[in-house]
């Protein structure tokens, strides 16, 4: 006989306590969902769309070798994501290894020595303080005489428009934006906030350089930044645009001169975007790509069911339970290490790739705290797929992101409740 699908959640290691309370949170979720839908139905058409007036072939899904010389189908996919983020050109490349790549090489060929970089959205991103030169490091910008300033949010989260305005002067030459809050409780910010920055920034030295770190960001609204004003735009393919499927590489897309601009620096002065030999992964950037909308939407969801289980349980999460998504990432702040850990061992354990395995703290280059990271990934590293980290040190908040599928999304909430409970660290309130 066949199982039901308590039954099946059984078997899955979830008792019924947990597996009625998840079910009744999600209950109460059914027009958000609806929403992110409508979003992820947009965005797809949006996708079609740009692959279609950019012709691409079934030859665009080749590889080339070697130089790389006239690979159509990296042509080409630059092609659709400028049309996608309604940019004038755009890079992305497999040579590009991360999203902090990504950055590095977008800032590196932008500035000169004597230029300054501002952040007016405070601390950016852990990894970025070794390539500004925050931390001091080899290759940063600093040491190549290019200075660095950064305005803080206030505390309510608003951008502080005074002190943004003392910090630009005749040598800010960029300013980068980070929409998602990364390893921090700050709010994300949508893309119309990040307009209205650009056109405060704009407004006092229209030729500064607007660049936004896009990061967990891209298809969670219906536009980009690139749409209201940004002058380049940032991401990784492990994460949203490569749908899980992209094996490696980051994008920049932007102005022409932005975008040639960091072509020179990545391959070399002279060759630019002319070389860059795409092997065999072509069809894994289109296929994801393709698929990016709706694995977004899972993500989402997941990260919306997260919110909403762990504030029901009485944590601090960020975002909140019904606020408005501008990335795919939960915090939930569980408040000691124990919770921190078995809220990771709990996703490791929903994993389809190295399940078995238990996730311990440990001490991460580019981090300041032994940090524990859950991910049981087909790509390596990937955080578009289910997967969960945490510095291991006050507030004890753990980020939560990712699940190509909800139903694996929400089988990893469940597994979270299931070991949090396990270690008598939460009680499964009684559903009536
Ligand atoms: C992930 C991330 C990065 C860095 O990307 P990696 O691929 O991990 O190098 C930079 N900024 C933000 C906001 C991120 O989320």
């Amino acid at each position: 006989m066949e199982m039901n699908i308590s039954e099946m959640y059984q078997t899955m290691g979830i008792d019924s306590d947990v597996y009625t309370f998840g079910e009744k949170i999600l209950s109460k979720l059914e027009e958000r969902f609806k929403e992110i839908d409508k979003n992820a139905e947009y965005n797809q058409w949006k996708v079609i769309r740009a692959m279609q007036e950019n012709r691409v072939s079934e030859a665009c899904l080749l590889g080339t070798t070697g130089y790389g010389y006239n690979d159509i189908g990296r042509d080409t996919l630059e092609k659709v994501y400028a049309s996608i983020f309604k940019t004038e050109d755009a890079l992305v490349r497999p040579q590009i290894t991360c999203g902090t790549h990504a950055l590095a090489l977008a800032l590196m060929s932008n500035l000169r020595p004597g230029d300054e970089l501002l952040s007016p959205v405070g601390k950016p991103y852990d990894t970025l303080e070794e390539v500004i030169g925050i931390r001091e490091s080899k290759g940063s910008l600093r040491e190549y005489g290019i200075t660095y300033r950064q305005v803080d949010l206030l505390p309510d989260g608003a951008f502080d428009y005074e002190n943004i305005k003392k910090a630009i002067h005749d040598k800010t030459k960029l300013v980068t934006i980070q929409r998602s809050k990364g390893y921090q409780t700050r709010p994300t910010l949508s893309v119309k906030r990040i307009g209205e920055l650009i056109a405060f920034i704009k407004d006092i030295k229209p030729d500064v350089i607007c660049m936004v770190d896009n990061c967990y960001g891209e298809f969670v609204e219906i536009i980009e930044p690139s749409e209201v004003g940004a002058d380049m735009v940032v991401g990784s393919l492990i994460k949203n645009p490569g749908g899980g499927l992209a094996p490696i590489g980051g994008y920049i897309t932007g102005t022409k001169e932005c975008v040639e601009n960091a072509a020179f620096r990545l391959t070399s002065p002279g060759l630019g975007k002319e070389v860059g030999a795409s092997l065999g992964v072509m069809s894994s950037f289109y296929e994801g790509l393709f698929l990016s909308p709706t694995v977004t939407a899972a993500a989402l969801k997941g990260a919306i069911f997260a919110a909403n289980v762990y504030e029901a349980l009485g944590f601090p999460v960020v975002p909140n339970s019904t606020e408005s998504r501008h990335d795919i990432i939960q915090a939930v702040t569980l408040g000691t290490p124990e919770g921190v850990i078995a809220f990771c061992k709990g996703i490791q354990a929903a994993a389809s790739v190295d399940s078995y395995v238990s996730p311990e703290p440990w001490a991460m280059p580019g981090y300041d705290s032994d940090v524990i990271m859950a991910a049981g990934a087909f790509v390596s590293g990937s955080s578009i797929e289910l997967s969960a980290d945490g510095p291991i040190k006050p507030p004890y908040a753990v980020y939560f992101q990712g699940g190509l599928t909800f139903p694996h999304a929400k089988l990893g909430i469940l597994k979270t409740m299931q070991a949090m409970k396990e270690q008598k660290l939460i009680e499964i309130p009684c559903i009536h």
